[in-house]
């Protein structure tokens, strides 16, 4: 995975296809002025004494892109290729996310550029605990949420929250999402992503007049959201033949049996799939490039450019990742004839039950699993038909569609808000 190429910035392939909705709705470049940029950039360096004694400075970030359509929402990201532009991207895909499930949200993202996997346990919950204070005036229950995102998990989320309440002196449970099930958390949240993946994924089939168990299908990633969305996928009667993470690719024609890749991750000590048997080891851009029904890039931005566009055999192209596909690379898979079910739309499983959590914490009242899954169910399923038929309102792909969808709900709110 060429992760954090300098060849592609994902804020400009967010500007792109936002420009693009812009001129597609002929919205008033007013409006389209002030959702172009965030409302709000925060940059803090935060000392952390390591594990051997020395400080370290780690560079960190909170961008809050738009808090319109209610608090701000979005991931904190752990990653060497962290950096501001990314951020950026990463916090305007928030907000149209929120808007195109239909949730009271803005968006926001987060990020510390560091290499979690090298770090001690105590050095993430210092790293993670000081990071809330520098942020402690920009989080909170109706103001910016966080949540996870590549590289965190519930353990930053509990850390997050224990300290964020320390600060207000009070327990604070909303202030943050994807926390452990004991500490406020929501049945199904882990899942949620994948589980998002599988909806637009089966929707999209169902257009297409495609049956499940006649597809098969490739999956780039085997972090959350690749993994559970490999399973749930399966689950529906579709064969995986291949799967990836850092270590490499695994194909096996007659199916991968996901859960065994699953358990085995969980058990070995590199915590990947190093070593997985499968029929034949493949590398990640091969994987890309396989005679599939349908693709699953569940990694990182970046990763379906116009270098490798024209090899993609996919019919159908389902982007779990946030950014997989460059702007460049857009028109390529069109004029392929291939299907792209945007991240925007694809991947809003995940903040959706976020949102389920944040209720249940207000409510002081617990979901059963099946009513979140249920309710989330029928949310993806909503959008995707809303943004499949805006596809063909405005004579444009799904994923500009779905720009033009948020773009359009958005700047209705930011006209009737008014402004200065
Ligand atoms: N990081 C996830 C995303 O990119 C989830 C965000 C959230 O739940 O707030 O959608």
């Amino acid at each position: 995975m060429n992760g954090g190429s300098p060849r592609y910035n994902p804020l400009e392939s967010m500007n792109r296809r936002f420009d693009a909705a812009v001129e597609v709705l002929g919205l008033d470049h007013q409006f389209a002025n002030v959702l172009r940029v965030p409302d709000k950039v925060v940059m803090a360096n935060i000392p952390v004494t390591m594990d051997n004694g020395n400080i370290k400075v780690f560079e960190a970030y909170r961008v809050v892109h738009s808090d319109h359509l209610g608090p701000s929402k979005g991931g904190i990201r752990y990653s060497m290729d962290v950096n501001l532009d990314e951020v950026k991207a990463l916090a305007a895909w928030m907000t149209w996310k929120c808007a195109i499930v239909n949730i009271p949200y803005g968006g926001a993202k987060g990020g510390i550029k560091c290499d979690p996997r090298s770090m001690s346990k105590g050095e993430l919950e210092r790293l993670t605990r000081a990071y809330t204070v520098a942020m402690k005036d920009v989080f909170g229950p109706e103001q910016d949420i966080p949540a996870p995102d590549m590289g965190t998990g519930q353990q930053e989320m509990a850390w997050i929250v224990d300290e964020y309440s320390k600060i207000k002196g009070q327990n604070a449970w909303a202030v943050v999402t994807g926390k452990p099930i004991v500490l406020g958390g929501s049945l199904g949240r882990v899942e949620a992503t994948g589980r998002g993946v599988m909806v637009s994924t089966r929707s999209a089939l169902a257009k297409m007049g495609l049956k499940p168990t006649d597809a098969n299908c490739a999956v780039q990633g085997f972090g959350n959201v690749g993994s559970i969305s490999a399973k749930l996928i399966a689950q529906m009667g579709v064969k995986i033949v291949a799967i990836s993470d850092i270590s490499g690719g695994y194909f096996d024609s007659k199916g991968i049996d996901v859960d065994a890749a699953i358990a085995y991750v969980a058990n070995s000590s590199s915590r990947s799939l190093e070593g997985f048997p499968c029929e034949r080891k493949i590398s990640n851009g091969e994987l890309l490039e396989l005679d599939v029904t349908v693709l699953v890039p569940a990694a990182m931005e970046d990763q379906i450019t116009p270098e490798n566009a024209h090899n993609i055999k996919a019919k159908l192209i389902v982007e779990g990742a946030n950014g997989p596909t460059t702007a460049e690379a857009d028109k390529i898979l069109d004029d392929k004839g291939i299907l792209v079910v945007p991240d925007i739309l694809a991947n809003a499983g995940g903040v959706t039950v976020s949102y389920f959590e944040w209720v249940q914490n207000r409510l002081g009242y617990y979901w059963t699993e099946e009513r979140v899954n249920r309710r989330a169910d029928r949310a993806m399923k909503m959008a995707f038909d809303n943004i499949y038929n805006a596809s063909s309102k405005y004579g444009v792909n799904m994923r500009l569609a779905a720009y033009c969808v948020a773009l359009e709900k958005v700047s209705a709110v930011l006209k009737l808000r008014g402004s200065f």
